[in-house]
């Protein structure tokens, strides 16, 4: 006896087929040849392959938490494929760590942890500055202080002893980015809703976004060291005193970076803490996706071809989605 299930899916197809000859015999071939939008059009275009490379973190990050969050993030987008790509433990021998960087148009990095050894390191250079794309998100700008090429991909970082000599600090002052000398190292207030300014609004990954908009309940990396060369800040934010570890400066948050022939985008937003629970304000922020996904995006290909979505916060508040 025929099932109803089956003989629904029986009749629905009927439908089908009779709804596909009507289409075919009532337009004639060269009526099925209009343009589609341009939204469309960037939408069918080939995807871009995707390395997410995590596996370890400081005590004070949870990569497992990030890591999933950032994936989830990408596919969300329709225009990543994305492969994540372990390094070992922290501690463990990083024999048979040697990803295949050429494989990808672009790698998101979301580490911070042991070194990798010289064939790793060499192989990462070359990808990058022969025109591989590279994200940093967040706690990946604490890593490797100890490896020149890798500060020049970041431009700034913080943490893990950087202090003057790692380089000088990147601010924003009086309408343009200055080269800051003084002393100072790594700090950010207690983790707050904050304002994030637009700073390059002709860039293709800030196309289109407000001047203002909001941000949640993040840390606000602040006094980065670094060599800080041949890059471009595209948004600040700043805390002002007397909140806890607050510069007063319009601190870099977003910034993108010419290494050889490679493009860097570089977000220090993005904190997802051990005990931080999903879904993570910090990363459901809408702000914080958008950015991350049209980073990764220009990081890749040197163009963005997403829209911008009418969910992107202003000034006013934060805006949230739910990513665990
Ligand atoms: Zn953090």
């Amino acid at each position: 006896m025929r099932s109803p299930l089956s003989s629904r899916w029986a009749r629905s197809t009927i439908y089908r087929l009779v709804a596909i000859a009507w289409i075919v015999t009532a337009h004639p071939p060269h009526a099925t040849a209009q343009q589609s939008p341009a939204s469309e059009r960037d939408a069918n275009a080939a995807p871009v392959s995707v390395m997410l490379l995590t596996g370890q973190s400081s005590i004070y990050h949870d990569w497992r938490k990030s890591s999933r969050i950032i994936e989830r993030i990408l596919e969300d987008a329709g225009r990543f494929e994305v492969d994540v790509v372990m390094t070992p433990s922290q501690g463990e021998p990083m024999t048979g760590f040697a990803p295949t960087w050429s494989a990808y148009d672009v790698v998101v990095m979301d580490y911070d942890g042991d070194d990798w050894p010289e064939p790793v390191r060499r192989s990462f250079v070359e990808y990058v500055s022969s025109g591989g794309g590279l994200v940093l998100v967040h706690a990946a700008d604490n890593a490797f202080p100890g490896w020149p090429e890798f500060q020049a991909m970041a431009a700034v970082g913080g943490w893990r002893g950087r202090d003057e000599t790692a380089g000088p600090m990147l601010r924003w002052r009086e309408g343009r980015q200055v080269i800051e000398t003084g002393s100072g190292t790594a700090q950010h207030p207690p983790q707050h809703d904050f304002r994030i300014e637009t700073r390059s609004l002709d860039h293709p990954v800030m196309q289109g976004l407000p001047a203002i908009w909001m941000h949640a309940n993040d840390e606000l990396y602040s006094q980065l060291r670094g060599p800080a060369r041949n890059v471009t800040i595209l948004a600040t934010a700043r805390a002002e005193p007397p909140l806890p570890n607050a510069t007063g400066e319009h601190e870099p948050m977003l910034m993108a970076i010419r290494f050889g022939e490679g493009r860097v985008f570089h977000t220090t937003l993005g904190h997802v803490g051990p005990r931080d629970e999903l879904p993570v304000a910090t990363m459901s922020s809408v702000g914080f996706i958008v950015t991350l996904q049209r980073g990764t995006e220009w990081a890749a290909t040197g163009r963005v071809a997403q829209p911008v979505p009418d969910d992107f916060p202003g000034p006013g508040s934060p805006v949230l989605r739910d990513f665990r």
